[in-house]
């Protein structure tokens, strides 16, 4: 992998380039090179290297990585790399819900009995599913383009696309400045984000990608229902051998309940816990919540260790090492929050193409989206592959595809879940989303717009030690650089949010970033962020922005 750009530094110019080296963006760069070996195709990643801004569950379903890498590379079922990576497959499947700070009950059997009578809730199924780090799959997959010929560089932050002419919307993109100080002034290594030229651009930049949003923003897409997302926040912990193989090595737990939901006293929130086997005696546990959470004092890491003390939960982990940790946002609104062009309903517009969690490609009812990563990247490289003399018509060979493929009727299968509990609770909501897929469309409002004043109930006698999780994330950031993190207007803060709510992002955000200094909030501890956009979502006065930062800083994860 490639930490300079020599050879488009060259040039500044490549056929087509992907902002974002994860599952989705990687699969686009295999399946197109396959198809057009001859094709320049350039990944850029704001990651100081691969894998190390990806963060996931994660179980994947096996046809989607099998459909990439049967044509693209034969043989690569006997590589050491996929004998490593997809070592694990889902052969106990727990479903739980969890009353209270102990006991479990177990789902799963009537989830069978909803996939037997096909009910929504049947998807919830990952028998046989890959358990994977989607850090090391996306290092495996890397690899994997820059055997094919696709240059792939880390460490490159891009700002925005440059604009284009007619059906070719985008002409490249911009990277972000390097070498300003905090104050924006150039320093002597001061490097002026450069121009990239590009027939077509794919934008694979996961959930909430700025320069995604910008593009919905500035090329008219139109998302049918608000996107809402969640927080996912995790640890892997080293375990004995003993609680390993207690667990198991081919087991996933997810629980609903307990202490983000409790039935009639509350809280309401959506969501729950995970617990994936990671091999070598690790287990993975964490916690994913919906950004409507109401309480103003809420910490989803918090939730994580009540979460950790459950009866079922503590006996697998206790006394053991955690060695990574991280947080990351999901896009929870399924397929009417994917923005489509209102006149042609594609999913991007003429040369540039929306992928993966960048276009929100994530079905709740199954707990999943890598799938739809990889195969939403997969069908944009073939539909480029037969869009290289006329890059205006990509995104419409692109979503055609899409359309045929079953991954539109998939997320179609799963609309209105999300809303229906949005709107209606969990205790209403989950038993009504049964029938989600036939139910006419809700309005709901955006995440930030849930906060009231209100206590979470199960607040800890102690703050969540956030220094040491981000210390297990290995986040930094060049501290001599403009902060990423804006705070539109300091007086809200200080007028409203300190008054009414007691400056949430405070509390929620799981690096610690912000802190009230005599009587000002401030992004004090940007150089922390774990760039999972959270604040940016939550803040309930919308008053927060994060901005593209240098390419190279933000968290490092290995095996997440
Ligand atoms: Fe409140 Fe947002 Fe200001 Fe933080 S940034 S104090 S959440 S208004
Ligand atoms: Fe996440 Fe915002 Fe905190 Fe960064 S500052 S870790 S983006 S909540």
């Amino acid at each position: 992998m490639s930490e300079n750009l020599h050879s488009i530094d060259r040039a500044s110019r490549t056929q087509v380039l992907i902002v974002g080296a994860g599952p989705a963006g990687l699969a686009c760069a295999i399946a197109l090179k396959k198809e057009r070996p001859e094709a320049e195709i350039v990944v850029l990643d704001k990651a100081p290297g691969l894998g190390n801004h990806n963060l996931s569950g994660a179980v994947l379903e096996p046809a989607s990585v099998h459909r990439l890498l049967d044509s693209a590379l034969p043989g690569w079922r006997e590589t050491d790399q996929a004998k490593e990576v997809l070592a694990r497959t889902v052969q106990k499947d727990d479903v739980l819900f969890l009353p209270g700070a102990s006991g479990a009950l177990q789902l799963h059997p009537l989830i069978k009995l909803a996939g037997l009578l096909g009910l929504g809730p049947g998807q919830m199924d990952h028998k046989g599913d890959y358990i994977v780090s989607i850090s090391r799959l996306t290092r495996w997959l890397g690899q994997i383009a820059e055997e094919l010929g696709v240059e792939v560089h880390t460490g490159f932050a891009v700002e925005a696309l440059v604009p284009g002419e007619g059906e070719a919307v985008a002409a490249g993109v911009r990277l972000v400045d390097r070498g300003l100080t905090k104050e924006g002034e150039k320093q002597p290594n001061f490097a002026p984000g450069e121009t990239i030229r590009a027939d077509l651009v794919v934008l694979a930049e996961g959930c909430d990608g700025l320069v995604t949003e910008r593009f919905v923003q500035q090329a008219g897409l139109k998302r049918e229902a608000v996107q809402l997302y969640s927080i996912g926040v995790k640890e892997v912990v080293a375990v004995s051998e003993e609680q390993y193989r207690q667990f198991g090595d081919d087991r996933v737990v997810h629980a609903l309940g307990y202490p983000i939901w409790t039935p009639v006293l509350g809280p309401g929130m959506f969501g729950g816990g995970l617990m994936y086997a990671c091999g070598d005696n690790k287990i993975a546990v964490g916690m994913i919540v919906g950004l409507d959470w109401q309480e103003n004092d809420f910490n989803p890491q918090d939730a994580l260790v009540h979460f950790k003390n459950h009866s079922f939960v503590r006996r697998f982990i206790e006394g053991g090492k955690v060695v990574e940790a991280g947080a990351k946002m999901i896009p929870e609104g399924g397929l009417r929050a994917v923005p489509r062009d209102p006149q042609t309903g594609t999913f991007g517009k003429g040369n540039v193409l929306l992928v993966g969690d960048a276009a929100g490609f994530v079905n709740m009812l199954k707990i999943k989206g890598l799938h739809n990563a990889l195969d939403s990247g997969r069908l944009a490289g073939e539909a480029i592959a037969g869009s290289m003399a006329e890059p205006g018509q990509a995104a419409r060979k692109y979503t055609a595809a899409l359309e045929q493929s079953g991954l539109v009727a998939e997320m179609g299968r799963a609309r209105n879940y999300r809303q229906t509990i949005a709107r209606f609770g969990n205790l209403l909501g989950l038993p009504l989303s049964v029938l989600s897929g036939v139910l006419p469309r809700f309005e709901v409002e955006p995440d930030f717009k849930a906060m009231r004043p209100r206590h979470y109930r199960f607040k800890g006698n102690r703050e969540f030690d956030k220094d040491t999780f981000t210390a297990m994330a290995q986040t930094e950031h060049r501290e001599d650089q403009p902060s990423h993190l804006r705070i539109v207007d300091p007086g809200i803060c200080l007028e409203k949010c300190l008054k009414t709510f007691k400056a949430p992002c405070i509390t929620f955000c799981p690096a610690g970033v912000y802190e009230e200094i005599q009587g000002v909030v401030k992004p004090a501890n940007a150089s922390n962020c774990l760039h999972c956009k959270t604040c940016q979502r939550k803040c309930p006065f919308d008053n927060i922005r994060w901005v593209v930062p240098e390419g190279g800083g933000g968290p490092r994860y290995k095996q997440s």
